[in-house]
């Protein structure tokens, strides 16, 4: 049974109970409800703490993921983040190495997108000098074009998109992100080693996105192995050329899949998972159906909900 705590703002609290009003069986002191779902109980507290406990937790909390402030209130989760035993040496950021990233995970609409990518060493202080940095601080114009500056370097990247029509599949199946995203990266790093052969390599830095007993739990059960020398960091876009690349990479591919999609649909389809994003499926319902939404977006965000109480106003 798993227990996952999720920190919301004042605001996404009372959405949070909104969506759960039918399913509250009592409040019990303290807190602000309990309601239970899918067999998972939600505890809400005023701080804006939240609390999914039961063995489909994890899926019951992945609705919200994207929405709450993604700082969870209890101090011990926080802190065992970073406590592991693959953590990279320092040595690593002035070598060359692997790094990998994704996009589109905490957005309702596309697909998800992973890249990794090989830097030489002699090539990562050009990378830096072309302004390659976390994706996050970047414009989609900036994107795109350094995105397209890497490629012309001939740095050896692969890139991977998990469409919605697959993601909605798989997560029906029982998989979580954080399964489809450790399968993504492990292929991703696969391909690439298999793309570089001989070439010199001090490691593997992944962008952490979940504990590595997980990640390898998640890989393993899929009949994969972590390769030598792999090392997880949270934030590592902000040390790794490698992996900032991969970031910018796989960003340039979602953006780039998104336009395609708005193109295809003749609007403008948002990013995110904000309420503009359920006003945006709502109008998608309407004009296209229920159906044709699970091959543009993630179905069990909890914007799917959302925007249904739109449509039948
Ligand atoms: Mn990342």
């Amino acid at each position: 049974m798993s227990n996952i705590v999720l920190q919301f703002s004042k605001n996404e609290l009372s959405k949070v109970k909104e969506y759960y009003e039918k399913y509250i069986t009592k409040v019990p002191p303290n807190s602000l409800f309990l309601a239970k779902i899918n067999h998972v109980t939600v505890t809400a507290y005023k701080s804006g703490k939240v609390m999914f406990q039961g063995d489909h937790a994890q899926q019951e909390a992945e609705k919200w993921s994207a929405q709450s402030t993604g700082k969870s209130s209890s101090n011990r989760a926080k802190a065992s983040v970073n406590e592991h035993n693959y953590q990279p040496p320092e040595s690593l950021f002035t070598h060359a190495h692997i790094g990998t990233d994704e996009a589109g995970t905490g957005d309702y609409f596309g697909p998800i997108t992973v890249s990794a990518v090989y830097v030489p060493e002699d090539k990562i202080q050009l990378l830096q000098s072309m302004g390659i940095t976390d994706s996050k601080t970047l414009t989609d114009i900036n994107i795109a074009r350094l995105a397209k500056e890497i490629v012309q370097e001939k740095i050896p990247y692969t890139l991977l998109t998990l469409d919605n029509t697959r993601y909605n599949k798989l997560q029906k199946k029982g998989w979580n992100q954080g399964k489809m995203k450790a399968m993504l990266h492990q292929h991703a790093i696969q391909k690439l080693l298999a793309k570089i052969g001989q070439a010199p390599s001090h490691g593997i830095l992944i962008d952490q996105f979940c504990q590595p007993s997980s990640y390898l739990k998640h890989i393993g059960q899929e009949g994969m192995k972590l390769e030598k020398n792999t090392f997880f960091m949270t934030k590592a876009e902000s040390y790794s050329t490698s992996v900032a690349a991969a970031s910018i990479i796989a960003r340039a591919k979602f953006v780039k899949e998104m336009d395609q999609m708005s193109k295809q649909y003749g609007f403008t389809i948002p990013k995110g998972a904000s309420s503009k994003v359920d006003e945006a499926a709502a109008y998608f319902i309407k004009k296209n159906g229920l159906d044709a939404l699970s091959h543009v977006a993630k179905m069990h965000f909890a914007n799917t909900d959302k925007a249904l109480k739109y449509v039948k106003r």
